[in-house]
């Protein structure tokens, strides 16, 4: 069943910026969604008019069978935000931020308040509760955001850009929290530049580009698009230059270590096998990361 649908929307800005041009989109509910795009794409115009933060020029949307236009509270009420933009009181408390949110959607303050400290529980954020969040760093103040959002209980949390600039620490726990909250219903949609976050986390995936959509579709048939993956070849003894293997193209990066373009109608055990013969001593692999951004960049320049 779908959750969100959007048919034809278009936004243009009073300064005369057309930032979506007739997208339509349904997503799933329980998907994890990633929106990809470059920056100017049109993802926040998309995630703001969601919200409801922006209001569309034309088209429909509707949240959960709740129509934006006639019947905006019902359709707020199931969504969730994460803006990009660190947007908290500074001088509150973390917990009476959420507490407050309740509020907002009428939850009594001692059930706002056990829900505020499971959520902070979850986000390896209970001795934070009384402080500050001017004191907090960018990750901490980040996460209070994500649990703000879900102080509602939505049944879509939307995240734009959750971990820019969050460490890879952080980063993980992070993931390790949304992958469990949409297990267990919760609908995500998430936009990102960290493309190996859209690969780990998301099953559907939404491709943006000057305010149009490209693409949507599931992520293993996405990735299955791509002509070859990239790995990284650790070898086991040094090679001073490169053989000719047909069809496999390689680079050296260092006397140990080699970029290996394996074509997909090869497969990577045949790579190896023909790589041994041709006297590449293989000890391990590693798939690099940069499968979405090719694909990205493909489907990208088709549309130019
Ligand atoms: P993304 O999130 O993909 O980076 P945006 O939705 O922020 O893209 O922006 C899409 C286009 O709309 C850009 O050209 C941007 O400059 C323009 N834009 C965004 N917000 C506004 C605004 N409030 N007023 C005018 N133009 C805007």
């Amino acid at each position: 069943m779908s959750i969100i649908t959007i048919d034809h929307l278009s936004k243009t800005y009073a300064n005369g910026v057309t930032a979506l041009n007739d997208v339509s989109l349904s997503i799933k509910e329980g998907d994890f969604f990633a929106l990809l795009g470059p920056n100017g794409a049109g993802k926040s115009t998309l995630i703001n008019v969601l919200s409801s933060l922006v209001n569309k020029s034309s088209g429909q949307v509707h949240i959960a069978g709740f129509n934006l236009d006639s019947q905006l509270l019902q359709a707020k009420r199931q969504l969730g935000l994460m803006p990009q933009e660190v947007n908290l009181a500074v001088f509150e408390k973390v917990l009476d931020i959420l507490i407050y949110q309740g509020g907002y959607y009428g939850i009594p303050r001692q059930e706002a308040k056990k829900r505020a400290l499971e959520l902070l529980d979850h986000l390896s954020l209970s001795d934070k509760a009384n402080q500050i969040t001017r004191h907090l760093s960018g990750g901490m103040k980040r996460r209070v955001m994500i649990a703000r959002a879900l102080m509602s209980k939505p049944k879509v949390l939307i995240l734009d850009e959750p971990t820019a600039g969050v460490d890879i620490a952080i980063r993980r726990h992070m993931w390790g929290f949304l992958r469990e909250l949409n297990r267990n219903g919760t609908t995500i949609i998430l936009t990102t530049h960290y493309l190996e976050e859209a690969e780990k986390l998301c099953n559907e995936v939404g491709i943006i580009d000057k305010g149009q959509l490209i693409c949507q579709r599931d992520m293993p048939s996405l990735l299955r698009e791509l002509k070859c993956e990239t790995f990284l070849a650790y070898l086991s003894k040094p090679i001073s230059s490169l053989p000719h293997v047909p069809n496999i193209p390689m680079r050296r990066i260092d006397a140990y270590t080699l970029d290996i373009d394996v074509p997909r109608d090869l497969g990577i055990g045949k790579s190896i096998q023909l790589l041994e013969q041709a006297g590449v001593p293989i000890q391990s692999l590693r798939n690099k990361t940069n499968r979405l951004e090719s694909l990205f960049l493909s489907l990208t320049k088709n549309t130019e």
